[in-house]
């Protein structure tokens, strides 16, 4: 029973530690809440579901106000808002074309390009671009379902 109680102490204290740490790791890098819902909006496009991807672009533009400030891209605000306008699949993906070449002009601003890839699609015409922070692709958002490994970075930075 001692030994019980010790262990479960121990325990929590792993989780009163390890938790805020982990909860943290997001943080650790530039535009981090805006990437985690254009990460959303990706991957949800490599699955051909743009209804899904429709739901990341309210709090996707929440985040980058205020990450960015509310009047610092107007235009990123603009392409993200048109977003929900698309009446396809094809619409959709050429605006997160648009939405992906104004979210990497952000995201190069940072030194080392703040860890970001900017990657280009090598199936669909029109050098259509995606940014992500893992250098291997495995979710284009514009390959869809049928080709999404379709790509190569362009730039990159190292990790840090
Ligand atoms: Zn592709």
């Amino acid at each position: 029973m001692m030994m019980r109680s010790y262990f479960l102490s121990i325990l929590a204290l792993c989780v009163a530690v390890l938790l805020p740490a982990m909860a943290q790791t997001p943080e650790d890098y530039p535009l981090a809440k805006s990437y985690a819902q254009y990460k959303a909006i990706q991957a949800s496009l490599a699955a051909d579901d743009y209804m899904t991807a429709r739901e990341a672009i309210p709090p996707f533009i929440a985040a980058l106000k205020s990450e960015l400030g509310e009047r610092e891209a107007p235009k990123l605000y603009r392409a993200a808002e048109k977003f929900l306008t698309a009446d396809s699949l094809q619409k959709a993906r050429e605006e997160f074309a648009d939405i992906s070449g104004r979210f990497s002009n952000q995201t190069d601003a940072y030194p080392n390009h703040g860890g970001y890839f900017t990657c280009v699609c090598t199936s669909v015409p029109g050098n259509v671009q995606f940014v992500q922070r893992e250098k291997d692709i495995t979710r284009c958002p514009y390959g869809g379902r049928a080709n999404p490994t379709c790509g190569r970075v362009l730039s990159q930075s190292p990790k840090k």
